[in-house]
């Protein structure tokens, strides 16, 4: 195995990339521009195995990383380039600040959700749905290359106000002793395996002892497996990492890794291979998870071949989901009835053992909204749409209808069907919304 030595590119040494080479003076210029609005990075492993530079910039790894020129209006686009060419520094710095309030920097509220205890708001972590606590470890605030379609670009591009990082592994533990009911602790971020071994291990290894019986489940949401496999392979303290998952799971409780994986193409490599087997051999089992992309993979023969090749390597199909209404979602975005299509051609060409996935899904306020089709009842056609997960567990699984709307790509722009004025869920405060914040309506 190769031990590949990381290399990072970022807005300040992108021209050094040879390969960039092969683009066009506008193409590169747009990675320029763009980059100063939604951040760019990217490294060595994404520009020399996964992106296909024949193939640039329709390839969807480069699509998937680069920055384009589409990703902003023209308008912005315009603005931030006539700057930076006056060489304003501080026009620049006002004009990107402005322009990122306006791309919908924290969608569905993630604000909302933060838990307390003893009085101190705990704004590394996210508690919405009963079984699970979201953990955002303030070393895994970045990740190893950013995805042009990302909701987290505030978190990378130093809006700080928004950022959901908490220091403190003591008040998790803290809060997760008072909550039986949690079964599950999601480590997410940016990237938490962006932090090292050790790191991940103090927060972790607590949740091994007896006091956290209730913790059935650590989970892991990562896109390294995608982005840098060597992180289980040669990295410095790969070993330590996946010693780490081994404790986990010979201590009797579930390590889920989440990964995430956009294209085949990512699962392609010897390296991703490689670092799939040395995880499966912890004991970990790893599920699997993407958005659905215009101009990377709303191609129904791309998601069939996802899945079946992460069924071939060990791993399950867990969810797809509509992308967030945030950041550069304008060239990404599909329309939802054509996202149900894509999912549904998909799905009809795996079989039964890849049908573990869920989707289409839109994580909205309320919860995660699954779109179950396209139908017509009494003449009027409508989308038939349920929880997956909802802030109010009684409410799942309970199907709910929405006028159809051809171009509809989000949730909220959706409304009851038969011209009823609430969706169901809106009726009786029946998700615990008395004012601004929302109660904790299972406690
Ligand atoms: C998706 C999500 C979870 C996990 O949901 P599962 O369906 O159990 O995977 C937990 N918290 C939040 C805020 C989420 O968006
Ligand atoms: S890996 Fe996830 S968090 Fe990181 S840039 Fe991509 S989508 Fe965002």
């Amino acid at each position: 195995m190769e031990n590949k030595k990381y290399k990072n590119y970022v807005l300040r040494n992108f021209r050094d990339l040879s390969q960039l080479q092969l683009l066009s003076d506008e193409e590169r210029e747009a990675i320029g521009v763009v980059g100063q609005v939604l951040p760019f990075k990217s490294n060595n492993y994404v520009v020399e195995e996964l992106i296909d530079w024949n193939n640039v910039p329709n390839d969807p790894i480069f699509t998937l990383t680069f920055p384009r020129k589409e990703m902003l209006s023209k308008t912005h686009y315009a603005q931030v380039k006539q700057l930076l060419d006056a060489h304003d520094e501080g026009g620049l710095k006002q004009k990107v600040h402005e322009i990122r309030f306006k791309l919908n920097p924290n969608p569905a509220g993630q604000e909302h959700n933060v838990p307390a205890i003893d009085g101190i708001r705990l704004h590394g972590m996210q508690h919405k749905y009963r079984e699970t606590v979201l953990f955002f470890p303030s070393q895994g605030q970045t990740c190893h290359a950013y995805c042009t379609f990302c909701f987290r670009w505030p978190q990378f591009s130093g809006m700080n106000e928004l950022k959901f990082a908490m220091k403190e592994a003591d008040l998790l533990h803290r809060y997760l002793k008072k909550h039986t009911r949690v079964t599950d602790v999601l480590f997410t971020g940016g990237d938490p395996l962006t932090a090292k071994a050790h790191i991940m291990a103090a927060y972790i290894e607590p949740l091994l002892t007896k006091e956290y019986a209730h913790i059935r489940i650590i989970r892991i949401g990562s896109k390294t497996l995608g982005y840098w496999p060597y992180r289980f392979l040669t990295d410095k303290d790969a070993d330590d990492l996946l010693r780490l998952f081994e404790k986990v799971t010979k201590a009797g409780k579930h390590l889920a890794f989440q990964a995430h994986f956009n294209h085949p193409v990512e699962l392609s490599t010897d390296a991703v291979k490689k670092a799939i087997a040395r995880i499966r051999n912890t004991g970990a089992q790893i599920r699997t998870q993407s958005p659905l992309l215009r101009h990377i993979n709303d191609d129904p023969a791309v998601w069939a071949t996802l899945w079946k090749e992460q069924v071939n390597l060990g791993l399950i199909p867990y969810y797809m989901f509509v992308a967030r209404d945030t950041g550069s979602k304008a060239f990404f975005d599909v329309p939802l009835e054509r996202a149900w299509n894509i999912y549904r051609k998909a799905y009809r060409n795996v079989s039964g053992i890849c049908r573990t996935v869920r989707g289409p899904s839109m994580s909205a306020n309320p919860g995660k909204i699954q779109i179950l089709g396209v139908t017509e009842i009494q003449g009027e056609k409508v989308f038939v749409l349920r929880f997956l997960q909802c802030r109010n567990p009684d409410l799942v699984d309970i199907p709910f209808f929405a006028k159809f709307d051809r171009k509809a790509t989000w949730f909220d722009e959706l409304v009851p069907a038969f011209g009823e004025k609430e969706f169901f869920f809106q009726k009786d405060n029946l998700l615990g919304w008395h004012g601004k914040e929302p109660d904790f309506i299972w406690e």
